[in-house]
């Protein structure tokens, strides 16, 4: 038997993007594209066309952007989607368009309110209408998990002769067990024979996302829809990076597969969907978890250092870990260390991009004695994924605020002008986001706070995430980065800030229809 490959469908910036419920900015998204392609995965589902402006915009400045691999645009069985989708992935050089529509009794009775007759003549039209904008036609069945299998075969027959050649059969809610998974596709794939790829996309509301894509793999599926880190709705997808090492690691058993994954990138892709999204992967997360490589037992610390297989699956290494946590730079530094540096981090920047970052560099390492990989990691990611700079921080003070009330004076250079002013607030945080408020004229409600050290020590590198909504429209991600944590809040803010500038009327609403999918 030949060895066949697994496609690996990466949905980290749609249905991952669902789940820091704040929208990422364009530029942050054009990042996340670049390194999943570096990566290796075979499509990008790289947003929801219809659901936005911005996700349009995102999706054609991706597709202008990307070239090894395919990328992807959802779009409902709708002829209004499947246009904004056709038209958002028009630049791109390998395309497809992946529409979609519920078929478990469920959804077809009470949410679409659509006979199986019905739901079969939209799924059609979708996608004969997709195939005028592309070749490549992936159709979902949503709620697959909970759809009879005979009208799944049905509705495949018409699809494939419609010009589908990948059929989808999410587990929508997460309710299936791998044996149940596995069934399902043996069925499927092998009555789709020849005529379309069986690929499946399995949530994790019971943990066994990874463990159902696998026993799909087995039983014929042939693509497998997955996100960095297990992003996703709810309690998220399948986790790519434990896919791709469990086909890797278990290769004695999964001898036939193979994936175009590029291993050594899966712990830059993990940092830098980390540092965008402000999620951090829990501690003892598989693969990529904080914990993942550490060895706390004496017993295992002395295996490990008489031979590292005794306790040690996978190598550090494989995933592109370096556990030598050398000092990577410091103040002496020159450009051209740097920048060699960042090339083994796996950065392609720009001149400008490098001189940035370079500046910066500079800065921190005044006051910061030693830069490990992950504090340039943070660091070249925020210079790289900036909204432009409306508004720029010049200078924050602060009032003592042990006995009497948090002030904060915050000076802010717009159009070359510099405006000061100063405000009180309930604490700290809020006296300095309520004064950059009356120094904008922007109304924010802070709906997340996070702070985060990059790297150990005490003079860590602060990574501050906000979640902020804006005169009450869709909340918008914003960063910061610095050692000093009030700095790097009053940093976030503005960054959420230039973010949502940048956006303006462009952020999809949460609450809207669209925003359902599979
Ligand atoms: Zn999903």
């Amino acid at each position: 038997m030949s060895i066949e490959t697994i496609k690996i469908f990466d949905t980290t910036l749609r249905d991952g993007e669902q789940s820091p419920g704040a929208s990422m900015n364009t530029e942050e998204k054009i990042q996340i594209a670049a390194q999943l392609e570096r990566l290796g995965v075979d499509i990008i589902e790289a947003g929801f066309a219809a659901a936005s402006p911005g996700d349009f915009d995102a999706i054609d400045k991706i597709s202008q952007r990307v070239i090894n691999s395919t990328v992807c645009s959802l779009a409902r069985a709708i002829d209004s989607d499947v246009k904004a989708a056709g038209e958002a992935i028009a630049k791109a050089k390998m395309k497809r368009i992946h529409t979609f529509i519920a078929t478990s009794s469920i959804h077809m009775e009470h949410k679409l309110k659509m006979s199986p007759d019905e739901v079969i003549k939209r799924a059609v039209r979708a996608v004969e209408y997709a195939r005028t904008f592309v070749d490549d036609v992936e159709f979902s069945c949503e709620d697959a998990g909970r759809s009879d299998i005979g009208f799944m075969k049905e509705i495949s027959d018409a699809v494939i002769e419609a010009g589908a050649s990948t059929i989808n059969l999410p587990d929508t809610v997460g309710f299936r067990l791998p044996f149940e998974i596995g069934a399902m596709v043996k069925e499927m794939s092998e009555y789709t024979k020849g005529r379309a790829i069986i690929s499946v996309h399995n949530h994790n509301d019971l943990g066994l996302g990874v463990a159902n894509s696998l026993e799909a793999v087995v039983n014929g599926a042939r693509q497998v829809e997955c996100t960095i880190n297990g992003l996703g709705e709810r309690a998220g997808n399948a986790a790519l990076e434990e896919i791709v090492m469990a086909l890797k690691t278990r290769s004695d058993v999964f001898a036939d597969y193979k994936t175009n994954i590029n291993t050594k990138e899966i712990y830059p892709s993990s940092r830098l969907i980390a540092n965008i999204t402000g999620i951090e992967p829990q501690p003892n997360k598989a693969i990529v978890g904080k914990n993942a490589f550490a060895h706390e037992s004496g017993i295992h610390q002395d295996g490990m250092l008489k031979n590292k297989e005794t306790y040690e699956i996978i190598s550090p290494a494989d995933i592109g870990l370096d556990m030598d946590d050398t000092l990577v730079l410091g103040k002496h530094s020159g450009r051209a260390a740097f920048k060699d540096k960042l090339s083994k981090l796996g950065f392609i920047i720009s001149d400008e991009e490098l001189n940035a970052s370079f500046d910066r560099f500079k800065i921190l390492a005044d006051k910061k004695k030693d830069i490990y990989d992950d504090d340039l990691r943070a660091l070249v990611t925020s210079e790289m994924t900036m909204a432009p700079k409306i508004y720029e921080l010049i200078s924050l003070q602060l009032m003592d605020c042990s006995n009497g009330v948090p002030s904060a004076a915050v000076s802010i250079r717009k159009d070359g002008k510099e405006i000061i002013d100063a405000g009180i607030g309930e604490g700290t945080i809020d006296a300095i986001f309520k004064t950059i408020d009356r120094i904008s004229g922007y109304e924010g409600q802070l709906l997340d706070y996070k702070v985060k050290s990059v790297s150990e020590g005490k003079d860590a590198l602060a990574n501050v995430t906000v979640k902020v909504s804006f005169n009450g429209e869709p909340a918008i991600i914003g960063h910061g980065l610095n050692i000093d944590t009030m700095l790097a809040s009053a940093r976030a803010y503005i960054g959420a800030l230039n973010s949502y500038l940048s956006m303006e009327g462009k952020l999809k609403s949460r609450h809207s229809d669209s925003s359902k999918t599979i």
